[in-house]
């Protein structure tokens, strides 16, 4: 049943106490927005928003009709992958400047502020994160602001509120939970929704299709889908109660908890009353997962987005149903794409794509260095085609640190499926404007980064890995995402220009008549807005 988690739990949250905050006389309580609602639907192909559209009924379906839709939004850096991208949503700046470069070193603490309240797990905080976002500029003006990040991931939760100790929450070991950089204990309204994500992760509980199998264009048996196991509807969570609780992370409704959970949130912390604008994000994260199980271009794919448009449209009217929709802000957009399985586009026309193993020239460059100086962390392969280097200690050692650059570079060129390697030299010469891979590049590495070498691949190509489809190429497969502001003082239609993510911070500060605290890479969309 589609959205009845989240219908229980939106009766009750609008049950809930109706308490009125004191207005102070010098704001004027009419024309900013008491609610930012900011979404985030990991891994969304800008593409999907059309190729299914004319199935939407629920929130999607509103947000394209009432918002200002940007149809050519891109994840303007290199290393599309979920931390960096999140950092970049609400902050409007790039990776470059937020310092969250790639995934695994995006929210992992193991000190003491990491460690998880109440279950086991990877400890997380957001201590690499550089600078401010958008709730460090309403909470500068609106001291009284407050704000609730919730996720499936704890980067999806933590990062697209930066730093601020705020209210942020994601699922890990079968419960939602947050760090002790954010509070000592779990609040009793997060224990008390703990108690029913036991029913989301039963076993033996079902994904079938939405709608009736002739409604779908694409194939369901795809051999190559997931590994080869469980490629054909319905899915079922194994009878394992620890493997379910693990699995129910592929599961549509895992995106219904979890926009239960922040609606749960906006009624016990009474969010969006105003005076002030409060601000609510939300990450939805099956549609990451199912895309690398089964590809974009899958039919679980194409069910996951018909039901994430069903949950959200059952969200969206609770939260007009709690607050004022008049005074509710709402903006969605993606942190990546994806990248289609090399198996489904060889069957499409490109007979050359393909997954690239590129270890032999770099385990042979590194061997070399190791011959030549002795041991030592003289590089670090950070993923995805960002190769960093220990210039100064390797220059002290005596080693022509360009001449090593130039071999290596010269060797993954060589490799089939690399389209091209840059290095510091080549980007410095580039042509950002019409060079996207270039300005891909530059606007993901910090100064401080020892950066050195910056492999793409071709188009349709991934790194190799486990079998799944793959995105964090500076490719318009894993940039493009969708980009969509809905709320008073948003022009709604369609708008073509070339836009990025990091405009979306400013142009909702804009919305709400605050102002960026610092530098920052984005603009406000004007086309899009009311003047
Ligand atoms: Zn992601």
């Amino acid at each position: 049943m589609v959205g009845g988690f989240l219908t229980a739990v939106a009766l009750a949250a609008i049950q809930g106490p109706a308490s009125q905050a004191q207005v102070p006389p010098t704001l004027d309580t009419t024309s900013i927005p008491t609610l930012v609602v900011h979404i985030t639907v990991d891994q969304c192909r800008a593409d999907y928003l059309d190729r299914w559209r004319w199935q939407f009924t629920g929130g999607l379906a509103q947000l394209l009709r009432t918002g200002a839709v940007f149809t050519a939004a891109y994840q303007d850096h290199a290393e599309t992958e979920t931390a960096p991208g999140h950092a970049t949503v609400l902050s409007g700046r790039n990776p470059a400047s937020t310092g969250i470069v790639n995934n695994d070193d995006g929210v992992s603490d193991t000190s003491a502020a990491g460690v998880l309240l109440d279950v086991p797990g990877p400890g997380a905080s957001p201590w690499r994160f550089r600078g401010t976002e958008l709730f460090d500029w309403i909470a500068a003006r609106y001291p009284a602001a407050r704000a609730l990040s919730v996720s499936r991931k704890d980067r999806g939760a933590i990062l697209p509120v930066g730093r601020a100790r705020q209210q942020v929450y994601w699922y890990q070991s079968g419960e939602f939970t947050t760090s002790r950089y954010y509070e000592d204990s779990l609040p009793a309204w997060v224990r008390t929704f703990n108690a029913g994500v036991v029913a989301a992760r039963a076993p033996g509980r079902r994904w079938d299709l939405l709608l009736s199998s002739a409604e779908y264009a694409e194939p369901d048996s795809e051999p190559y889908e997931r590994a080869g196991r469980d490629f054909v509807f319905p899915h079922v969570l194994p009878a394992d109660t620890n493997a379910a609780a693990a699995l129910v992370m592929v599961m549509p409704w895992m995106d219904s908890l979890t926009l239960a959970l922040a609606l749960d949130g906006v009624n016990h912390l009474d969010l969006g009353r105003g005076p002030q604008p409060d601000l609510l994000a939300v990450s939805l994260s099956t549609t990451d997962a199912v895309g690398h199980a089964y590809g974009p271009d899958s039919r679980e794919i194409h069910d996951q987005i018909l039901r994430l448009d069903r949950y959200l449209g059952a969200f969206l009217d609770s939260l007009g149903r709690l607050r004022d929709r008049r005074r509710i802000l709402i903006s969605l957009t993606a942190d990546h794409g994806v990248t289609s399985y090399p198996e489904w586009s060889r069957a499409h026309g490109d007979q050359d794509a393909r997954r690239v193993v590129a270890d032999g020239p770099i385990r042979a460059a590194w061997l070399a260095l190791v011959q030549q100086v002795g041991p030592g962390n003289w590089m670090d392969y950070l993923g995805n085609g960002l190769l960093t280097m220990d210039r100064t200690g390797l220059a002290t050692k005596g080693v022509n640190v360009d001449s090593v650059v130039a071999a290596l570079a010269a060797a993954l060129r060589r490799v089939p499926g690399v389209l091209r390697v840059d290095t510091r030299q080549t980007l410095a010469a580039a042509d950002t404007a019409s060079d996207a891979i270039a300005r891909r590049w530059i606007n993901l590495v910090p100064p401080d980064l020892p950066a050195e070498l910056m492999i793409t691949l071709e188009p349709h190509d991934i790194w190799s890995g486990s079998l799944s489809a793959q995105h964090g190429q500076p490719s318009d497969d894993d940039a493009h995402v969708p980009l969509i502001i809905s709320g008073r003082g948003v022009r709604p239609g369609r708008y073509s220009t070339r836009v990025s993510v990091v405009d979306l911070a400013p142009t909702l500060a804009y919305l709400i008549g605050v102002t960026p605290r610092e530098h920052v890479a984005g603009r406000v969309l004007t086309r899009g807005m009311r003047r």
